[in-house]
Formats: structure tokens, C-alpha cells, sequence
């Protein structure tokens, strides 16, 4: 198959109704995206099948549907408030703001041409080199024009620890000493970087006690997880280790958003906050680095890799990181994170709530704080994912067709039934056949235009299977299955079509 890139994947999802720019009539607006009919109905299909997967077929894992809106101290809490920030930085020129570590690390990149070959040097570099060391050496000597690639790779790490380190100051002495242009305008004049916070915030009419009138959009959909744990333990009758799992939106005040549908503002996650006992975290760990393996196969992800994070790069919470990376046009990039949290987030809670988070184990007779493995599935990166997986162009006797080979179980079409004319009694037959087959999702009933047209678009939204009704089927009781990936046609008998269809592809 030909390579394809992001703009036939945009084209196709706008053209077939998956994804259209947001805001569009008003000239869009900051990256967002509406999901068109079939968009949704792959999105639903994603997030029944995983609460399906992971809540109701566990005896382990009970679901909440919490607030966007929570209590401001729960960010003070998490860590959010002081920690969750983008470096950027303006040009005093053109006024323009960008995110400073992406354009350096892109600018550095482009400059020394290197593309595949640049990641190792990088990491080798990282390790060979301590860190302190080439820091206070970035210090001392400020930043330097140089080609030679090393240089480049001593500045790349210099300028992380100086992000790590919020030495923005650092920073800044890189962008004026390597003389960057600013993209916009082409001038050299940066003003200091500064950080900024992630979070949405927005006024409350009402006066929080001691508070103030600022709220947040949650930047995460964990936290009112942890926010509920005591009322779950008290109500649910739940023993550990044991899960809590939520959908939900969360929002990230990103400057750089971009893509198409894979880094938003808003977003929606699929999370479980998974409680343990301290001393099997390992264990656990590897068990949900499984099960979420398991899940890419189960709705078809093939092109997905895994990445431990290396210690220093770990988030303040936690102690073991992984992502599971998927191979998009655009690169690899994060699909799902799994990480160990320890019992950061509870006694975060506990101590800034006053109120007790320990549960009793009846074990030992003590009171414990329990430790979480939080797996996080991303949901339009789960869409995106699955329509490049998909796509595939294809040469055909008579020209050319895109199809969307998804599997069955995540299509936004299950079947699409189709009277060969509008007459003699077809269409109402069609309308008969329909109401036999919708019991597997949902189906259409698509009666424009030529048969050989009909099948081409219900090849580009992805649809198994095509039922088509003809004179045969007036005469004999019979119609024709039409496969969507071998576009082999087969007549059987109406009593025998949805046994059929059932066993071929609406079985797991
Ligand atoms: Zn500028």
C-alpha cells in the first residue's frame, strides 16, 4: 500500500462525516473538532466496548461520572496548580507566543538535518554526559554558535535541565546566543520565557469560603477518582486491590495544539485509578501493561510500541511510567499511559482535606493508604489511531478505492442494506431486511445512487458488509452479502442472513 499522510486522513474524515472543523462558518476556532455522525458512532462504539471491557466484565472495577468542575483546593492538592505549566515565550517583535521547549528542540532538529539518527545520538548523549555537569557548563558558557552536532546535542540538554531546573533565564540565553529567528517574523528579540499553568480557569458567580471566585476545567479525569475513594469504600462494599474507572472530558490550556484530532484542548480520557497493596505494585503493573495490550488488539491496533520512561523524566507522582506509543503519519507518538502513582495522590488528599483516606486491613489490623496503578486510554487518539490503522488505498480492476478496514466490532456501520431500485417493492423489503440486521449496532439503509457507488462510500466509512436486495430477492427470498475487505459477493437465504452475518463478523 501507498504511504498516506495526515491530509488524506482530514480530507476523508471531513468528506465521509467523521470529524469537521469546529466553528467552521465562523472561520473555526484554536484546533477543535466536531464528530460527525460516523465520528460519533465510532467514538461511542470505543468507549462502550472499553466500559464493557474493563467495568462491567470485572468483578474488580465499579465506574463513577464525576464533575469537570471540582473544588480548586483538589489542584493545590494534585500537584496541578504549582507544577502543571508549558514554558513559553514571546517575541517582543511580532508579539507572537510560542512554547519554547517544542520550537527549540524542532529548531535543533531542522539545523543539524539529523532525523532518525538524532533521537540516539541524543540519548547517549544524555547518558554519557552527567547532567549537572553540562548544566553548570551551559552556565559558565553560555550559549555558542557552532555546527558541529555534539554542541548542538550539549545545548539540547542543556536547555531541558534548564526547563526541569525553571532556570528560564538558561533558556533565553540559548534563543539570543544561537541568534533564532522568531518563526513569525524572522527577528531575534525574545523577551525571558515564563511558565505557564495548563489549567482552564473560570469564575464562579458564588464565593468559595476562603477561596476566592476561581475554578478549573479539570486537566485530568483522575482526580475525582481519589475525591470519591472514601465514599466508594464506605458504600461499595469493595476489597483491594479493586478499580475505579471514569470517562469523562478533561481540558489543557495547550498553546500548541495540533495534528487534527490528536492534541486538543478538550479531550476525553478513559481512566482507572486501580487500588493495591504497596507490596504488589510490580505485579500489578505488568498485569494492566497486558490487559491494555490486549485491548489495542481487541479493536485492531497493530502499529503500537511500548516505552518505559526513563527515572529522571518520571513525573513528580510517580515511579514507573510507560507508554504504549502508536506509529501515526506524523511519527510515534503517545497513544495510552500506565504509571505507578503510589499513594501520592491520596495522602495529597488526606493532608490537605483533613479528613482520613486509610482504609482497614484486616489482615494485619492496621489502617493503610492504599497504592494506585493508574492506565489512562486516550479517546481521540483511540479515533485517530483507528482510522489510520484503517485506511488503505487500494488498486482495483476499474480504478481505484479508499477503504476503512476496521474491525467489525468498533465500525461505525455494522451493515448497510440496499435495494438495487427504489421499485417494485425493493425498497420496502430493504426496510424488512433492515430491522433483521440492526440488532448488531447500527445499520443503514442506503438507497442512492448506483450499486457500485454505494459500495465505494460504505468501503470509505468502514462498513463490514453490504446487503443488497434485487429482483432475486422478490422472486427466490434471496440477497446478496457483499464483503467489504475480499469484495466477494455471496447470495443466502433472508432465514439464514443474520446467522450468517452473526458468525462472520459480529462474534468476538
Ligand atoms: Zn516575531
Amino acid at each position: 500500500m501507498k504511504n498516506f499522510n495526515m491530509d488524506q486522513i482530514v480530507a476523508l474524515a471531513k468528506r465521509r462525516g467523521f470529524a469537521y472543523p469546529g466553528s467552521e462558518i465562523y472561520g473555526g476556532f484554536a484546533n477543535s473538532y466536531t464528530y460527525g455522525p460516523y465520528g460519533s458512532e465510532l467514538k461511542k462504539n470505543i468507549k462502550d466496548l472499553w466500559w464493557k471491557t474493563f467495568v462491567q466484565n470485572r468483578t474488580d472495577v465499579v465506574g463513577i461520572d464525576g464533575d469537570i468542575i471540582l473544588h480548586p483546593k483538589t489542584w493545590e492538592a494534585s500537584g496541578h496548580l504549582n507544577n502543571f505549566n508549558d514554558p513559553l515565550v514571546d517575541c517582543k517583535s511580532c508579539k507572537k507566543r510560542i512554547r519554547v521547549d517544542d520550537f527549540l528542540e524542532d529548531w535543533i532538529k531542522k539545523r543539524t538535518g539529523a532525523t532518525m539518527e538524532y533521537e540516539k545520538i541524543l540519548e547517549k548523549f544524555r547518558k554519557d554526559v552527567p547532567k549537572e555537569e553540562v548544566y553548570q557548563e551551559g552556565l559558565k558558557e553560555g550559549a555558542k554558535k557552532t555546527s558541529n552536532f555534539s554542541e548542538y546535542a550539549k545545548q539540547v540538554v542543556r536547555f531541558e535541565e534548564g526547563i526541569a531546573k525553571d532556570d528560564l533565564k538558561l533558556v533565553h540565553q540559548i534563543l539570543q546566543g544561537q541568534k533564532i529567528k522568531c518563526p513569525f517574523c524572522g527577528k531575534v528579540d525574545w523577551a525571558e520565557p515564563r511558565q505557564f499553568n495548563l489549567m482552564f480557569s473560570t469564575q464562579m458567580s458564588k464565593t468559595l469560603e476562603g477561596e476566592g471566585t476561581v475554578a478549573y476545567l479539570r486537566p485530568e479525569t483522575a482526580q475525582a477518582i481519589f475525591l470519591e475513594f472514601k465514599n466508594i469504600v464506605d458504600t461499595m462494599r469493595v476489597k483491594l486491590p479493586f478499580g475505579i474507572a471514569q470517562i469523562g472530558k478533561a481540558f489543557r490550556n495547550e498553546i500548541t495544539p495540533g495534528n487534527f484530532i490528536f492534541r486538543r484542548l478538550e479531550f476525553e480520557q478513559m481512566e482507572i485509578e486501580y487500588f493495591i497493596f504497596e507490596n504488589t505494585w510490580e505485579k500489578t503493573f505488568e498485569a494492566w501493561l497486558k490487559d491494555m495490550k490486549d485491548w489495542c488488539q481487541l479493536i485492531g491496533l497493530t502499529k503500537v510500541h511500548e516505552l518505559e520512561h526513563a527515572q529522571e523524566k518520571l513525573s513528580h507522582y510517580s515511579k514507573r511510567t510507560v507508554d504504549l506509543e502508536y506509529d501515526f503519519p506524523f511519527g510515534r507518538k503517545e497513544l495510552y499511559g500506565l504509571a505507578y502513582r503510589t499513594d501520592f495522590d491520596l495522602a495529597q488528599h488526606e493532608a490537605f482535606s483533613k479528613k482520613e483516606l486509610k482504609i482497614h486491613d484486616e489482615e494485619s489490623g492496621k489502617k493503610i493508604l492504599p497504592h494506585v496503578i493508574e492506565p489512562t486510554w486516550g479517546v481521540d487518539r483511540t479515533v485517530l489511531a483507528l482510522l489510520c490503522e484503517a485506511y488503505h488505498e487500494e488498486k482495483l480492476e476499474d480504478g481505484e478505492r479508499v477503504v476503512l478496514k476496521f474491525k467489525p466490532i468498533v465500525a461505525p456501520v455494522k451493515v448497510a442494506v440496499m435495494p438495487l431500485m427504489k421499485k417494485d417493492g425493493m425498497k420496502e423489503k430493504a426496510e424488512e431486511v433492515f430491522e433483521l440486521v440492526k440488532e448488531f449496532g447500527n445499520c443503514e439503509l442506503d438507497d442512492g445512487g448506483s450499486i457500485g457507488k454505494r459500495y465505494r462510500r460504505q468501503d470509505e466509512i468502514g462498513t463490514p458488509v453490504c446487503v443488497t436486495i434485487d429482483y432475486d430477492t422478490m422472486e427466490k427470498g434471496t440477497v446478496t452479502i457483499r464483503d467489504r475487505d475480499s469484495m466477494k459477493q455471496e447470495r443466502v437465504k433472508i432465514g439464514e442472513l443474520v446467522d450468517k452475518l452473526r458468525k462472520r463478523y459480529f462474534t468476538i
